[in-house]
């Protein structure tokens, strides 16, 4: 009697893993938010508008919003957490009512983020129901199931629309960004490149038909290929690894993609939205080729042996690929006392010396000044654009030699 109650409180502890769900206000009633990361809310406002709730958008990540966050947060937590309760802050000022959240449990303080925010805001005296998406469990059915708990929308049609607009949405985006870092360092007209990313940030938020939204991937790639660049010119590309919120939150790494594009580089982020929906969503059997994180996993086995949790394990495998694969230099980012990201950070020194590619770790707090950080990234590119060029002119000395 005693195994067959265990058995089901076990069962009822693993459902409830997936998603907590809180269930005080009605349907008709709910103001949905969700906290700021990148250019996720694309994704998220087509799918939960087209699912029929109302939605409250948090305002961008900004110094105000740091403020906020930092005055309600305990010293030690990590900077992703201080935003995030900043968001929910002023969504709940401005109306919201649900929140919906991510969490992965286990391996960070991320497993305890919604615990953590929810106490908080409950004590500062906020009514509101949370709805939490375990990331680690959560495949497509879950996702709709979770959709379904927030919106009772039953009809499959508006399911479809929802998922179809915010994914080709997420991968239109991302497409944007990928060109965008290409065409920026060897543009011929200073600041094209930009415009047209900006054009297509606009356009992509304000297309809502299905047929739209396919479209757009197609169309972006064609309006970029129409701006001039130097083809000839000698560009080093330089990996952006690290901690997944500051690597797809422009305010918290401070635009970096931008700095490194002006000073000349190709940068080549190694962590997108689109392709952690896909990872996430998409049901293993239909992977077709490796992905990204099996890719990391082998190349990162001669330094470490399992993933220890946040995003350590794409960190040193994403470098020791770059280095085997002619990347001039990899650049790390990670929030302040971020435990996972710190031991990539010594693993890091070891993987550049023994595979030759210069590798820097920036670390992101609200105390971290645009200047210091400005010129750490100057000095860097000067030292993998000093060593791309001693290697051109090694190759080509060694050419000449055979040629002679
Ligand atoms: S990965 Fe790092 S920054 Fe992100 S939640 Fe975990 S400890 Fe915090």
């Amino acid at each position: 009697m005693g195994s067959v109650l265990n058995a089901e409180k076990q069962r009822e502890e693993q459902k409830n893993r997936f998603f907590q769900k809180d269930n005080t206000i009605a349907t008709k009633d709910r103001i949905v938010a969700w906290p700021r990361m990148g250019n996720i809310d694309l994704s998220m406002v087509a799918l939960v508008s087209s699912l029929g709730v109302k939605i409250v958008e948090a305002p961008p990540n900004s110094n105000e919003a740091l403020e906020i966050g930092v005055k309600n947060s305990i010293e030690g937590i990590c900077l992703p957490y201080k935003l995030n309760l900043a968001n929910y802050i002023m969504a709940l000022e401005k109306g919201a009512n649900t929140l919906m959240m991510f969490q992965a449990p286990g391996s960070c303080r991320f497993g305890n983020y919604t615990k953590m925010a929810q106490k908080t805001l409950k004590k500062m005296g906020y009514k509101f129901d949370m709805v939490v998406f375990d990331m680690y469990q959560s495949k497509m059915k879950q996702t709709l199931q979770a959709f379904w708990h927030v919106t009772k929308c039953a009809n499959p049609y508006r399911y479809y629309k929802g998922f179809s607009t915010g994914f080709n949405k997420a991968f239109a985006i991302d497409t944007a960004e990928r060109l965008l870092f290409y065409t920026r360092p060897r543009e011929l007209n200073k600041g094209e490149a930009e415009r047209c990313y900006k054009k297509w940030y606009k356009i992509i938020s304000e297309t809502t038909s299905i047929w739209g939204c396919k479209q757009l991937k197609k169309k972006i790639i064609k309006d970029f290929k129409k701006i001039p660049i130097d083809k000839n010119k000698i560009v080093p590309k330089v990996y952006l690894l690290g901690e997944f919120f500051v690597l797809l939150d422009p305010y918290t790494n401070k635009d970096i993609e931008k700095t490194l594009g002006d000073l000349g580089v190709e940068v080549e982020r190694q962590i997108f939205f689109s392709d952690w929906l896909e990872h996430v969503l998409q049901p293993s059997f239909l992977y077709k080729k490796e992905s990204h994180r099996e890719r990391c996993v082998r190349f990162a086995e001669k330094y470490m042996k399992r993933a220890i949790g946040g995003e350590t394990i794409e960190t040193v495998g994403d470098t020791v690929y770059a280095a085997q694969n002619g990347i001039d230099g990899v650049i790390h980012i990670m929030p302040f006392s971020c435990m996972p990201e710190i031991v990539s950070q010594n693993i890091l020194t070891r993987v550049s010396r023994e595979e030759d590619i210069p590798a820097m770790t920036l670390v992101l707090d609200e105390q971290t000044g645009k200047a210091g950080y400005q010129t750490r990234i100057e000095a860097f590119i000067d030292l993998v654009k000093r060593k791309k060029m001693k290697e051109n002119l090694g190759s080509k000395n060694k050419r000449e030699e055979v040629l002679s």
